[in-house]
């Protein structure tokens, strides 16, 4: 299997942020990690390997180093990607038809969630006899389309739409009389429909990826080609002098403040627990950040070819042609010019090619996790991605050799370790 096609089924796996986490989980159990719970007392041991989850749509994994150890070598990338979610109540009839409630989560673009197979997956909530118990569910097989209106009835279909999420893109489902909505749901959870008592489903893009030329196409590349391509050099590291992190993180998509986000408490609660479990106190827990470096993992625009307007001239990134790394003067993007130099040096040590992304100074450009997660956890970081088109659309391109780039680099990079041996100097080995 090559490493685009192992891509690939981890992106199928992966509908929403949930099945994205028991993806990971899985992948880790086969690797040895051992799962904690946030609400257990941490027992950790010089040389083991653990795992925890919150909300079960974040992560973080890490490795205990044998002796004691200076600081963190993290990585953290997002498991959401925008997509329609469906409210409480979640069939309509209408116009001889069942139609999918939904309100849109994140920036998608529009126009291409039309006319093309959709499915349905997220968790429900089980009542038990002790409480609730929480289920995965995916209907897998296509079961929902959003149809354009054709272009007879609308001639204006081809001079630029404005897209209205309550009318446009409500997703068709059924024939009228066949709203078995509720009892597929159940069915394909394993649980009695009278036993849900909550649900959070989610309508993504049911295609799968493909390798064609020189690139690949996906959905949710944003951001699950760097979930996988961390995960992959996380588990195929060595451990070095330092603690490697693995960050997984949900609702990046909608400014990443959730009790799970990269704007919640869960990498500070999980660095300190990790701290203290192995005889650390607080003075012990700032040393070791001083001493750490995050890898802010998440994709990046391409040139795009039909609209090269669009790029930055002198910062043009191009697909096939390596990391990117970001830059923004206003700090939306982390990096700055000690750990980019400090990242260079680590992927010259992989050979792996890096380029220099920075937006039009005209146009704003998004934002994303570093910065944001920097306000708890203050890290010497980097932001980088893998540069693609179309970001934000329901099956997305990138290139096909920049996933096996990234896995290189970041292998590297989490047996490293960067401390800080005076007033602007730092040994990297
Ligand atoms: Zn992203």
């Amino acid at each position: 299997m090559t490493i685009n096609e192992k891509l690939f089924d981890f992106i199928k796996s992966s509908p929403t942020p949930f099945h994205a986490v028991a993806t990971v989980s899985k992948t880790l159990d086969n690797a040895g990690y051992t799962r904690l719970s946030e609400a257990d007392v941490w027992g950790l041991r010089a040389g083991g390997k653990y795992y925890v989850t919150r909300n079960g749509s974040s992560l973080i994994a890490f490795r205990v180093p044998e002796g004691d150890f200076d600081g963190f070598m993290l990585t953290a990338s997002h498991s959401d990607s925008p997509c329609f979610k469906i409210k409480e109540n979640p069939t309509m009839p209408g116009a001889g038809t069942v139609r999918l409630s939904t309100e849109r989560y994140g920036g998608m673009l529009c126009s291409t969630w039309m006319d093309r197979p959709l499915s349905v997956a997220g968790r429900v909530v089980v009542s038990t006899d002790t409480g609730v118990e929480v289920k995965l569910v995916d209907l897998g097989s296509p079961c929902a389309v959003i149809p354009n209106v054709a272009i007879h009835m609308n001639r204006k279909a081809n001079d630029g739409m404005s897209y209205d999420a309550s009318v446009d893109m409500i997703p068709l489902y059924a024939a009228d009389g066949n709203d078995d909505f509720k009892a597929r749901v159940a069915e394909a959870a394993g649980v009695s429909a009278d036993d849900i008592v909550s649900t959070e489903l989610m309508v993504y893009c049911a295609d799968g990826g493909v390798e064609w030329n020189d690139f690949i196409s996906a959905p949710r590349l944003d951001d699950l080609q760097c979930a996988f391509a961390s995960l992959e050099a996380f588990t195929a590291s060595g451990t070095g002098d330092s603690c490697p992190v693995y960050c997984l993180f949900d609702n990046e998509e909608v400014g990443s403040l959730s009790k799970q986000g990269a704007d919640s408490t869960f990498l500070y609660d999980t660095l300190c627990r990790v701290n203290s479990a192995l005889g650390g106190d607080e003075p012990e827990y700032c040393r070791k950040i001083s001493n750490s470096f995050l890898v802010s993992c998440d994709n990046a625009h391409s040139i795009h070819p039909n609209h090269p307007e669009f790029a930055d001239k002198n910062h043009t990134v191009y697909m096939n042609r390596g990391i990117v790394i970001k830059y923004n003067a206003n700090q939306k993007y982390t990096s700055n010019a000690v750990s980019t130099g400090i990242f260079k040096v680590i992927c010259r040590e992989a050979d792996a090619p890096v380029q220099f992304y920075a937006n039009r100074a005209d146009m704003a450009g998004g934002s994303t996790l570093g910065n944001i997660s920097n306000s708890h956890v203050s890290l010497t970081s980097v932001d980088i991605g893998l540069p693609q088109l179309a970001m934000h659309s329901a099956y997305e391109t990138a290139g096909k050799n920049d996933t096996e780039t990234l896995i290189r680099a970041l292998t590297v990079f989490f047996g490293k370790s960067v401390k800080i041996t005076g007033d602007g100097s730092y040994t990297i080995k």
